[in-house]
């Protein structure tokens, strides 16, 4: 569903841009709003959502899905937690449609996909785990790197219940917007993937914009 913010870009208290191959990791308070705006077009943001207090509790793909009746994120979803709490709710969205199914690329499913000599690409993983070792302020490890969303990323299921990467339905300055209902900890890959067309096989920046009322 395609919903226009109403936020101006102007406002925002904090602006950040995250090249592809890099990622994004922060504390976002409950009551801030924040925006991922695909700056290019056909970019793949692989996110993560955690409780800030307790990060046991994360982003679940099956209670979202389940309970909100639809495999698709957009304008209107509740994204839930492993404990079925309501985490963060999308409020606009000018995409329409954001993947929660594909999952992240990684080095070995790029093996098992494409071919053996891709191994040594970057990957997704990757770089989350470099950003949990780079910031152990928050508290993350291995075992919470775990199911995704893949903001801007087209996974149509066929009519045969199968998914396809498809050609993106993003394009340059496209956004989706959350609200977050719990403090997070958003973490973020800003997808390297070139074997498959979620990027446009060209990698590209998206910029990351928080509205906190605190301020
Ligand atoms: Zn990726």
């Amino acid at each position: 569903m395609i919903k226009e913010s109403q936020f101006d870009a102007h406002n925002a208290n904090q602006k950040y841009t995250v090249d592809s191959g890099d990622y994004f990791i922060r504390y976002i308070p409950a009551g801030a709003t924040f925006r991922f705006v695909d700056l290019e077009g056909n970019q793949a943001a692989d996110t993560l959502f955690y409780n800030a207090h307790h990060p046991a509790e994360r982003y679940s793909a099956t209670d979202t899905i389940r309970e909100q009746g639809n495999v698709y994120l957009t304008a209107g979803s509740q994204l839930r937690s492993n404990e079925n709490q309501v985490m963060l709710e999308i409020v606009a969205d000018t995409c329409g449609r954001h993947d929660t199914l594909g999952g992240a690329c990684a080095t070995e499913s790029n093996t098992v996909r494409y071919d053996l000599e891709k191994r040594c690409m970057h990957a997704c993983r990757d770089s989350w785990m470099l950003a949990i070792a780079e910031h152990p302020e928050f508290d993350l490890d291995k075992r919470d790197i775990s199911h995704n969303i893949n903001f801007f990323m087209n996974v149509p299921v066929t009519s045969a219940g199968g998914l396809t990467f498809e050609d993106g339905i993003s394009a340059p300055g496209k956004y989706v917007e959350m609200k977050a209902h719990m403090d997070l900890i958003v973490l973020i890959s800003n997808c390297p993937q070139l074997n498959n067309p979620c990027n446009g096989y060209n990698p590209t920046p998206i910029e990351v914009l928080v509205w906190d009322t605190h301020h």
